[in-house]
Parts: structure tokens; sequence; C-alpha cells
């Protein structure tokens, strides 16, 4: 079955439409389109917030309150928040792909 993407219109194959349930009901989208929907961004944005500040104490605590920050506490901090971020967007695409 082809759907087509509420976006771009583009005729979407089988198991790589995304879909998401609006108010207006299920609308398809592609994986272009999908990667930009709003409420699943807005979400994975508060699990990274949550998340990332978790694991940032848990992991770096104890440089956050000695102060020792040295240069690999700015490498890791930005990959702290982004991993959750990008672990519940691919879970929301994932489970969303018909
Ligand atoms: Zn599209």
């Amino acid at each position: 079955m082809v759907q087509d993407c509420v976006n771009c219109g583009s005729q979407v194959k089988a198991g790589w439409s995304i879909t998401f349930h609006t108010s207006q009901g299920a609308v398809y989208k592609c994986l272009r389109h999908a990667l930009g929907h709003g409420p699943m961004l807005k979400r994975s944005l508060m699990v990274c917030l949550v998340v990332g500040t978790a694991l940032t104490l848990i992991n770096q605590g104890d440089i956050l309150v000695a102060g020792e920050w040295r240069a690999s506490f700015f490498w890791k901090m930005p990959l702290t928040y982004a991993t959750p971020f990008m672990v519940a967007t691919l879970g929301a695409l994932l489970n969303s792909r018909r």
C-alpha cells in the first residue's frame, strides 16, 4: 500500500511512511517530513532535558560539584543530552512506521 505524505504529497511505500495521530485524525509523512514533526520533536526535547540532566548528574556530578571542569567535560555534555534525544526520536519514528 502506498501513502501520500501530508506535507509534500510524495508517495511513500508501505513500511516507509510514518503515521502521526493529530486532532484531524491520522496523517502520513515521509521520513524527511516526519523528522520535522513538531509535537514529536517537542516530546523528544522534554525527554532529552529530563534524562540528559539525570545522566549528567550521575556521570559528571562529582566534577560539577568539585568545579574541576576538564576539556572532556565539554564534549561529554552535549553527547549526554543528544543520546536521549536521538533514542526518543528514533523510538517514536520506529513505533509510528507503517
Ligand atoms: Zn514529505
